[in-house]
């Protein structure tokens, strides 16, 4: 065991304060890695502060971060895939039975033993697991990727959860060429899934509440953007899309982009609001349209995805803060006001 640097909150309602957790020693196949930079999630937001309490309960002190990306300093002997100096990245996921059939069909993000980053038990350590607010992190090598060395590190951070919650239900629904895609709530993950519509090549239109994101909007690859409250430029794609997927963090109108729908056009969930949403049936009825959820991604879909954006040079935009700016970062995050995600440098930690 041995000590390392974080930020955690003590409460739900407490600020975040600088501290010491423990990490464990290296067993036969586990990674230690140097944390460089963590991107900020509005997961880690509705976790600390117990948002998700009815299902998901914090444990305090909670250290949130699952968007990490840094070096490898050492591995166990039973580690062949990575060294010391390799550039890589941890997700959501740091643990799994890996022998169940989620698991046997790459899908760890569903294994009934799956351990999160943060906020889950910690078999090795007892306690619950402590995530990316941290200078240094020991995670089992099957759940530690590989991030392409052409790029930039600050903006590869949120792949490992933005990127890969976007790019799966997309690969999942066929999103493609000759699709008409709809993104609303062009936040972290939204401006992310804008990206991988546009890099895969269908017709993408933002859904944003938000005027001032609009000319970001077709910067970041979309086709058209929509402002959600205006009902006149709502009703002009009534009925047109083939795929819509919904980030929107807070509660919000589901029926008006169920309405959006053509026939048999699916509708998916990666926003995961506290409060449930009020689904009118009638509006699936009419048409065959389905309503679904998403899950982050497996590991071997979450490789797929960074080589993915190897290949086409996509990262996040991000604004690099220093970990001392994380309390206002939230306040901004609940104002969306982030373009398109804070991503923590965290050499800034060695001042604390
Ligand atoms: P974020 O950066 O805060 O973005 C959320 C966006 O939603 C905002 O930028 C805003 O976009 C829109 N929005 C916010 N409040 C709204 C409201 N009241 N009505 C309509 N639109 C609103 O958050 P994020 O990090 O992208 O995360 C989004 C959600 O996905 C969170 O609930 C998070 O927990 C969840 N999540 C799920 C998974 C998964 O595996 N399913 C993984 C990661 C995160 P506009 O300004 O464009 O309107
Ligand atoms: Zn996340």
């Amino acid at each position: 065991m041995y000590k390392a640097k974080a930020y955690s909150v003590a409460s739900a309602t407490s600020p975040f304060a600088s501290t010491t957790i423990a990490r464990r020693d290296l067993t036969d196949d586990d990674v230690q890695i140097e944390i460089l930079f963590c991107g900020i999630c509005h997961s880690d937001l509705h976790t600390a502060r117990n948002e998700w309490a009815a299902i998901m309960p914090t444990a305090y002190p909670c250290v949130p971060g699952h968007e990490i990306a840094g070096r490898v300093t050492s591995v166990g002997p039973g580690v062949k895939k990575f060294k010391a100096g390799d550039i890589v990245g941890v997700g959501c996921l740091v643990g799994a039975d890996l022998t169940c059939p989620n698991c046997r069909d790459n899908y760890e993000q569903f294994c009934p033993n799956g351990v999160f980053t943060y906020n889950s038990p910690d078999s090795h350590l007892g306690g619950v697991t402590y995530g990316g607010y941290s200078d240094s992190i020991v995670v089992h090598q099957h759940f530690v990727l590989r991030i392409p060395t052409n790029l930039d590190l600050a903006g590869a951070a949120p792949l490992l959860c933005a990127g890969i919650t976007t790019y799966s239900p997309m690969r999942h629904w066929g999103v493609g060429k000759g699709k008409k895609v709809g993104v609303v709530g062009l936040g972290g993950l939204g401006h992310m899934g804008v990206k991988f519509a546009h890099a895969l090549g269908a017709h993408t239109v933002v859904f944003t509440t938000s005027a001032s994101k609009k000319e970001d909007a077709l910067r970041l690859g979309a086709d058209e953007v929509v402002l959600s409250r205006n009902a006149d430029e709502m009703a002009k794609h009534a009925g047109s899309f083939d795929f819509i997927l919904d980030a929107v963090a807070a509660e919000h109108d589901i029926n008006a982009f169920i309405h959006m729908l053509r026939r048999d056009g699916n509708i998916t969930m990666v926003g995961a609001p506290d409060k449930p949403l009020a689904v009118n049936v009638f509006g699936l009825l009419f048409g065959r349209k389905s309503f679904s959820g998403s899950l982050i991604g497996g590991i071997a879909e979450t490789q797929e995805m960074l080589d993915f954006c190897g290949k086409h040079n996509i990262t996040s935009d991000v604004e690099v803060i220093p970990i001392q700016k994380l309390n206002e970062a939230y306040q901004r995050m609940l104002r969306s006001d982030v373009k398109y995600r804070f991503s923590i440098d965290m050499a800034s930690l060695k001042a604390e």
